[in-house]
């Protein structure tokens, strides 16, 4: 009963929403195109999310490589900072972090700012792309803490031939990153939660999200959660991937275990991410700059396209974000594949955008 309550009241929250936004100015985006393949397959994203009835009011602004090169030590300039503190909303290209000048890497510093503390790693098996894991129904979620751990970035030389990182983990951080993941799987209607650490080892740092998400998960008594040791998980997540619906780990780990579970239904080309904050969300390609495709009309702009479709459902734009997904889940059925799926003949990040928009 009270599964069907709740359904019913966000059908009519659902129906409600987008009947109120059509009359509602459209919403503010930050739209940074970042490096290598970024601004190819952010302008396909940008273009189709318009097309398929998004209502976007795009605010273009820089970071990543060549504002390292300006000498901006962050990455990120105050002009765009400012604009993603004014819309709260961004969509990102990737951005390269350069060896040898500059200080940080700008999606650290964008993460930081905006305490974006959980990273959302949807992936899902997908019509027309061909794995070894086809027909396996492959549909999960890799909830990744975004702003702790070994990537605080507090790192230094102990003497000349030791080098120090330190693994910095926090109360509050488990229990944020916990309940987002929790509550997550409530509202996509999951029903498996697992939490993936390294707490055998480091009973502290790893042994508090295990801790913290057992403390969390009491509220939940109808979902089913459980521990699993991060390397068994890995091995698990290649063995049989369909018992996972929702992972919650810590950053390095949730780092690696999401680059292998793209890998599951297709590659980096397909897995989209969101970077939720309290304040703020960011939705980026999970994928980096790929630079040897940059400017080459190669790159698959799915994972771009598929971050734009999460960017409309946070904007409550469903009707937009059903249209996008459903065209390009329907250019793929229909064999239209870029070169990284290595079946029939690929066609170009161009044409693939535009067998999708016709597809609208
Ligand atoms: P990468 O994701 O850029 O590329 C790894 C490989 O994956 C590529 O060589 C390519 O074969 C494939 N690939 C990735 N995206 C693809 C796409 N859209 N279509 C087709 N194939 C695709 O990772 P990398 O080479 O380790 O990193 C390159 C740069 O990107 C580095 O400077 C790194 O710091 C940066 N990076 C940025 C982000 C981000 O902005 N969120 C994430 C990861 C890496």
């Amino acid at each position: 009963h009270e599964m069907l309550d709740t359904n019913f009241m966000s059908g009519i929250l659902l129906l409600m929403t987008s009947q109120s936004f059509t009359a509602i100015a459209p919403s503010p985006v930050t739209v940074i195109s970042g490096d290598g393949i970024g601004p190819e397959v952010v302008a396909a994203a940008v273009r189709l999310v318009d097309a398929a009835g998004g209502r976007i009011a795009w605010e273009h602004a820089d970071a990543g490589a060549e504002v390292f090169r300006a000498g901006v030590l962050s990455g990120v300039p105050e002009a765009t900072i400012a604009s993603v503190a004014r819309t709260r909303t961004a969509l990102k290209g990737p951005l390269e972090t350069p060896v040898g000048f500059g200080e940080k890497s700008a999606n650290v510093t964008l993460r930081k700012l905006f305490e974006t503390f959980a990273n959302i790693r949807p992936v899902r098996e997908l019509p027309g792309v061909p794995t070894p894991y086809s027909g396996r129904g492959i549909d999960l979620v890799v909830v990744r803490e975004n702003v702790e751990d070994l990537y605080a970035g507090i790192e230094h030389m102990q003497t000349p031939d030791v080098a120090q990182c330190l693994k910095l983990i926090s109360r509050m951080g488990c229990q944020r990153i916990a309940s987002t993941a929790l509550a997550l799987a409530v509202a996509q209607g999951r029903t498996n939660v697992a939490v993936a650490t390294k707490a055998n080892i480091m009973k502290m740092t790893e042994g508090m999200l295990q801790r913290e998400f057992a403390s969390a998960a009491e509220k939940y008594p109808d979902l089913e959660t459980w521990h699993i040791i991060v390397d068994n998980c890995a091995h698990q997540l290649v063995k049989a991937p369909e018992q996972f619906e929702v992972i919650v780990t810590t950053n390095m780990n949730g780092d690696i275990l999401s680059d292998l579970t793209s890998a599951l239904v297709g590659g980096l080309g397909f897995a989209p991410s969101a970077n939720l904050g309290n304040e703020v969300a960011i939705f980026e390609a999970v994928h980096g700059s790929a630079p040897k495709y940059a400017g080459k009309d190669i790159a698959n702009p799915s994972a771009m396209i598929l971050s734009s479709v999460m960017l409309l459902r946070h904007l409550e734009q469903f009707e937009a974000a059903e249209n996008l997904e459903q065209a390009v889940l329907r250019t793929l059925e229909d064999g239209i594949h870029t070169q990284d799926v290595k079946v029939g003949t690929p066609v170009g990040t161009a044409e693939f955008t535009d067998a999708v928009e016709s597809r609208l």
